[in-house]
């Protein structure tokens, strides 16, 4: 019956011959495909569809019945908003998609912090993975599983694509909650509040107040502009806030999914529309960062490419420290997951061997000769070291 419904959904899908001559090119149909249809998953899925940017939204999951129903049940919205071919797919659908969403894991419920779920989520992201990627995909992996910075790290690795296809979601969810809670502080709206969380998607994350502005302005200035007192007191009561919002929400209801499902649609947006747009997403750091072999959020421009440039942050000296800190945190995590499920060059280290930058960023030596892909890659399956069609340059 499903077979059925697939070729049949499939054939709607494929022009016939004759239209095909005169389609426009497969690549400008947009189409995301969310991997892992719970909470997160089916919520991403609503608020893409709410938001028309989507021509096709694909869901796949391990419950194929979970799947079935969020696919109904969507479609039951689609004369109330914008015409969307949804479907469950399979992972040869993930080979066109723009990009693949992956919000498979453990739900926080029951009260599982997002660290007792690394060995259990890294297995089924490490699974995911491997078969996403032997359909050589050739869009973006946007990833929200938890803790998403360790995994973006090892999804990163496992799947040998370069570093500006492989998103975390970070800490764009903690930076919103931040200029929610700031923004309320002074009465005005969040769009005009410019601050950042970076570093973990987690408890060591770093509200950057030293860069914050209000309407352009720092945030003495702007208390003293609205006759407001200035006290360091507010803002470490925002800050830690934002940190246990999470957590908070979880008690209350059992799970968080409305942010991140915005969150991840706004980075959607940034990709599909090709925007340029800044967000707090967590990527491999860039070595001139000095934070080590690690993948955390810091500013990063996002466009079609993914990642297009990861941007410092002017930073006091206690919040660079802080940023080292949640650098260490997020870099443990990650030896914790190698040990369970090995991550190709990691080496565990606070930053990687020269010999290993100079086999990661050159592709001939001195004498000319290429360096193999075995050498470059040591440890990654073949079917991931495919050439991709972009490489960013300006991610070094
Ligand atoms: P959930 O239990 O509601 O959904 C998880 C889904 O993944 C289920 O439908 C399950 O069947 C599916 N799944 C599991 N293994 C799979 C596999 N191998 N292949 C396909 N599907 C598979 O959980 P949720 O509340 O939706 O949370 C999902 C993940 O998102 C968790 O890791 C959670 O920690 C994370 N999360 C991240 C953020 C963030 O800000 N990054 C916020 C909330 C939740």
């Amino acid at each position: 019956m499903e077979a059925e419904r697939l070729s049949t959904l499939r054939a709607y899908n494929s022009p016939s011959q004759d239209a095909r001559k005169d389609a426009l090119p497969e690549s400008r149909i947009p189409r995301v495909v969310i991997v892992g249809t719970g909470f997160v998953g089916s919520t991403t899925a609503y608020a893409l569809m709410m938001s028309g940017m989507a021509a096709e939204i694909v869901l796949i999951d391990r419950d194929a019945r979970r799947a079935e129903g969020q696919v109904n049940d969507l479609r039951d919205a689609e004369v109330f908003s914008h015409s969307t071919r949804v479907f469950v797919g399979d992972f040869s659908d993930c080979r066109s998609a723009d990009i693949t969403v992956i919000t498979a894991g453990v739900s926080q419920a029951g009260q599982r912090s997002r660290i007792q779920s690394l060995s259990e989520t890294g297995t089924i992201v490490h699974d995911l993975v491997s078969n996403v990627c032997r359909q050589e995909p050739r869009g973006i992996l946007l990833l929200a599983s938890n803790p998403v910075d360790a995994l973006t790290y090892a999804v990163s690795k496992w799947s040998g694509l370069p570093a500006n296809r492989v998103i975390g979601s970070g800490t764009s969810l903690d930076t919103s909650r931040f200029r929610r809670r700031l923004a309320a502080r002074y009465g005005v709206a969040s769009a005009n509040v410019h601050a950042y969380v970076i570093g973990e998607h987690g408890d060591s994350q770093v509200p950057v107040l030293s860069s914050a502005r209000v309407a352009g302005f720092p945030l003495d200035e702007f208390c003293d502009q609205v006759g407001q007192p200035c006290e360091e007191n507010t803002f470490t009561g925002i800050a830690s806030d934002t940190r246990t919002a999470g957590v908070d929400i979880i008690d209350a209801k059992g799970g968080t999914y409305y942010g991140i499902g915005a969150a991840l649609v706004r980075i959607i947006r940034a990709i599909l529309r090709d925007e340029d747009a800044i967000l707090t997403v967590s990527s491999l750091v860039p070595q001139s960062m000095e934070l080590g072999e690690v993948s955390l959020s810091l500013p990063s421009i996002v466009n079609r490419h993914g990642i297009a440039r990861v941007l410092s942050v002017a930073l006091n000296s206690s919040e660079r420290k802080a940023l080292e800190a949640s650098a260490e945190v997020v870099r443990r995590q990650i030896t914790t997951l190698a040990q369970t499920t090995p991550i190709p060059g990691f080496s565990g280290n606070g930053s990687p061997s020269k010999e290993r930058i100079a086999a990661l960023t050159k592709s001939t030596r001195a004498n000319g000769e290429r360096v193999t892909p075995n050498e470059r890659w040591p440890g990654i399956p073949a079917w991931s070291r495919f050439k991709s069609n972009f490489t960013n340059p300006r991610h070094a």
